[in-house]
């Protein structure tokens, strides 16, 4: 059994329907469904008793404590988080809450109930954090690639919280031997991805004939990873990787965000063709994000030489299913 936490969300709602199909172990999800969790991205496990859903707060320690007590899981699988960055410019204070008091409380209850646990399943118990190469800060254009030991350098609210609850879970691998492991990992995109994020929001505005708001010059670079396949890394760090190591996680695909959007653009042109011109006619340069990370890269190389890792999609074959997924989600709304 596996604690997951901010299963209701993009990535953890793939992770909670990802590994149930893959291995069938049961799941207890915790989420407090904010604005970014959605109960619909698990509707394919409605009535499925090996999925158990309760709403609620990763601060609220008495919960979190209960749940530890009677599911008992192996595992504490932590994907909740307050994630955009523009949200954290606009309002840090809920990001502080969730992501650094939230995952100290988890920590704290994690490491109560990991001390009581028989000598077996304490060696085996894991709390898998999961965070994200924001951590790192923002590359020049010939910088070598984020390693596993680039010196952090958050520059946003929100990878400043990451940041923060990146130390806690180290410290408590340090200091307490709680058996952690931490991945950073680059750019997600795929299904159930809240439309606010930068795929998503393209997709839906080209759909609707509306601008699509490119930040700035269009120039920064992120290295994008399908969804699936960071799921099946957390699963395979989860049965291999060494407690208290580090796995950096990407796709080895950088792009800019001005030809992710043209390419973006010339799918839904094939798919969906407009009439009176290309979807890329839609394209608008806004104001930038303030303190915008310029490039990220992750490099990778060690979770794929030590625990075998690697993605199965390629940017392209990623963000063509990517596109038929929210084409099909459109379709089934308006049927
Ligand atoms: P998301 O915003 O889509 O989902 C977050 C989920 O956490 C939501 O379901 C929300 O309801 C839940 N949540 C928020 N606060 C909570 C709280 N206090 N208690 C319980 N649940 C709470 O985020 P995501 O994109 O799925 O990201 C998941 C994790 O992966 C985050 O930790 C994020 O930092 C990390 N990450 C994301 C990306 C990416 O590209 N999306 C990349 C690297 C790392």
């Amino acid at each position: 059994m596996l604690l997951v936490t901010g299963g209701a969300g993009f990535i953890g709602s793939n992770f909670v329907l990802s590994a149930l199909a893959a291995t069938g172990e049961p799941i207890v999800n915790l989420d407090k469904l904010t604005y970014a969790g959605n109960l619909a991205n698990l509707d394919a496990l409605r009535g499925d008793a090996r999925h158990a859903f309760v709403k609620g707060d990763i601060c609220d320690r008495a919960l979190v404590r209960q749940l530890l007590e009677r599911h008992r899981p192996r595992a504490v699988m932590h994907l909740a988080a307050e994630s955009h960055v523009d949200r954290s410019i606009e309002g840090p204070a809920e990001f502080v809450q969730t992501n650094v008091v939230g995952t100290f409380a988890l920590l704290e209850e994690a490491r109560t109930y990991w001390l009581q646990l028989a000598a077996p399943e304490r060696a085996a118990f894991r709390f898998l954090h999961v965070s994200t190469d924001e951590v790192y800060g923002s590359l020049g254009p010939d910088d070598p690639a984020f390693g596993e030991t680039t010196p952090y350098a958050p520059n946003s609210p929100y990878s400043a919280t990451k940041a923060a609850s990146d130390h806690l879970v180290r410290a408590y691998w340090h200091t307490y031997g709680l058996p952690a492991l931490i991945t950073n990992c680059s750019n997600n995109y795929g299904p159930h991805q809240f439309p606010e994020k930068l795929i998503p929001l393209m997709i839906h505005q080209a759909l609707a004939g509306k601008p699509l708001p490119v930040y700035g010059d269009g120039q920064n670079v992120r290295d994008w990873l399908f969804v699936l396949d960071h799921c099946t890394a957390l699963r395979t760090v989860l049965e291999r990787g060494r407690p208290g190591e580090v796995y950096n996680i990407g796709g080895s695909a950088e792009m800019k965000n001005i030809d992710l959007v043209k390419t973006l653009c010339a799918l839904l042109d094939d798919a969906r063709p407009r009439t009176g011109g290309s979807y890329a006619d839609l394209i608008t340069f806004v104001k930038d994000r303030p303190g915008h990370d310029r490039r990220y890269a992750i490099d990778s190389r060690k979770i794929q030489a030590e625990i075998g890792w690697k993605p199965q999609e390629s940017f392209q074959s990623g963000l063509k299913k990517t596109v038929r997924w929210y084409l099909d989600q459109r379709e089934r709304r308006a049927a």
